[in-house]
């Protein structure tokens, strides 16, 4: 008897393991099938990772849209700052619109807890709305602009009980020269300025691993405008070392509160700023092996630095890298890739190994290509090699967002070729952002150019900064 009982519970424990190592989970595959099959024709090519590796990125809207910077430009529209910064309406509606998206898209997802400034809400509510994330399967990232001190951040990953609640967290931190009220730099002169204060923020985090264990992942945002292009390379070499995993670089758009808008935004092409980039790396940047979405939208190249050289980790010219791209994405794509988990992700590789030994020989040549672009000398001399992604995205200006997105409502297709090339973008945009009250899933650049200005109205009617009662004189 016992020996069945003993049988039974291993037999059980089998199958959960199997289960847990699967390297898709079912919902997934269904989702990026119908992800895939949403996709317009022009950007289901081989190196789109949009529903053949995820689902896209998501963002929250409409829940903390408060800051407490100003920048120009700004992509806010003018009510947001007379918002309250409300934790329980943050937290409710993070939770209706993580829910919509799971539903709506699929079991997995990274999205942006974004709004107005993160660190505006209290610690228990950011953490609320962060938990809330990853009870939808969604991998959180809070936007911030990084003008908080450490105590926040312990704050955040501790509760009042002093127990560790979070053991890991994202960061994009925004740093650009066209803030001001930063405090210590209210007015910043040129992005060289910001240098030790980008180098401050990312240091919090090795401290909040050295004192409570906390795992981090930070990315660097930046907008980019003729006044700070040309500063992008020296933004990218003094800060590179100071543990930002990703650089992503946005070029201003006219979204937003149109009295901080400046001329001359489109004079800066998407070719130039990437260029700026590729100064920055001192290296081509590849970015048509792996596309997300259109690429009039973004561009990205995933890479490594080995001491001062930066590799990218597949070049888009040369076919046998092509190969292993279409490698990774046919046998891995969908893979659950649950930070934390690195025992259950090597378990879901290996099975994936077995099932499909051909990506063995794919794999070998690609590591002896990389190891020779590095050198083996180099290799040993840095030991350590720090992964870094480049990122560029390039958001569409509200007046172009607005029609092309009233006729895709209505099932248009424009005939003027601009306003078309905008609908084309939207329908392939890997951005989304989610209202459950309606049931629609809408581009970022939509949710801004369009839906913000309205949706801030109404929040401000129903979070006046001053609430109804208070409002009195003693
Ligand atoms: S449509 Fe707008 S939000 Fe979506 S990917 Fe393109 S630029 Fe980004």
């Amino acid at each position: 008897m016992a020996e069945n009982g003993a049988i039974v519970s291993a037999a059980m424990r089998i199958r959960r393991f199997w289960r847990a190592t699967s390297p898709v989970e079912p919902a997934m595959r269904v989702a990026l099938a119908r992800r895939w099959a949403g996709l317009p024709a022009h950007i289901r090519t081989p190196s789109q990772t949009l529903g053949r590796w995820g689902l896209g990125c998501e963002g929250t809207h409409g829940v903390f849209p408060q800051c407490n910077l100003s920048c120009t430009p700004c992509y806010h529209s003018r009510d947001a700052n007379q918002v309250r910064i409300d934790g329980a309406h943050t937290v409710e509606q993070v939770t209706l619109q993580m829910r919509h998206l799971e539903e709506a898209r699929g079991p997995r997802a990274n999205a942006q807890l974004i709004g107005g400034e993160v660190s505006l809400l209290a610690p228990d509510d950011h953490a609320a709305a962060l938990m809330a994330m990853r009870a939808a399967g969604r991998e959180p990232m809070s936007m911030t602009n990084g003008d908080f001190d450490y105590e926040y951040l312990r704050d955040l990953v501790i509760g009042p009980d002093g127990r560790r609640r979070l053991r890991r967290v994202s960061f994009a931190a925004h740093f650009d020269s066209m803030m001001s009220g930063r405090r210590g730099l209210p007015r910043p002169v040129s992005e060289k300025d910001l240098t030790p204060f980008r180098r401050r923020f990312a240091a919090m985090f090795d401290r909040l691993r050295a004192e409570y264990g906390v795992r981090s992942f930070l990315a660097h945002n930046m907008t980019v405008t003729p006044a700070n292009v040309d500063q992008i390379a020296d933004v990218i070499r003094d800060s590179r070392e100071d543990g930002y995993g990703l650089f992503s670089f946005q070029p201003a758009a006219y979204v937003g509160d149109r009295r901080k808008w400046r001329d001359g935004y489109r004079v800066v092409t998407g070719d130039e700023v990437w260029s700026q980039i590729e100064a920055g790396a001192g290296t081509r940047l590849p970015f048509r092996a792996l596309q997300t979405g259109d690429e009039r939208c973004n561009r990205t190249t995933f890479g490594l630095w080995v001491g001062d050289m930066y590799f990218p980790l597949l070049d888009d010219r040369d076919p046998r890298d092509l190969r292993v791209r279409d490698a990774v994405l046919d046998r891995f794509g969908g893979l659950s890739l649950t930070p934390g988990a690195l025992s259950l992700f090597l378990a879901r590789v290996a099975r994936v190994v077995v099932a499909h030994p051909d990506v063995v020989p794919v794999a070998l040549g690609w590591a002896v290509r990389m190891l020779r672009k590095i050198g083996v000398r180099r290799l040993l001399r840095h030991h350590q090699i720090r992964p870094m992604t480049f990122v560029m995205h390039s958001f569409m200006d509200a007046a172009q967002v607005a029609p092309a997105w009233e006729q895709l409502q209505r099932g248009e297709t424009s005939s003027d070729p601009e306003t078309r090339a905008v609908q084309e973008r939207l329908q392939a945009c890997f951005y989304t952002m989610a209202h459950p009250e309606t049931g629609q899933l809408v581009p970022a650049c939509v949710q801004h150019g369009v839906l913000d200005p309205e949706e801030n109205r109404e929040l401000r009617r129903l979070l006046p900064l001053i609430p109804a009662g208070e409002a009195c004189c003693a």
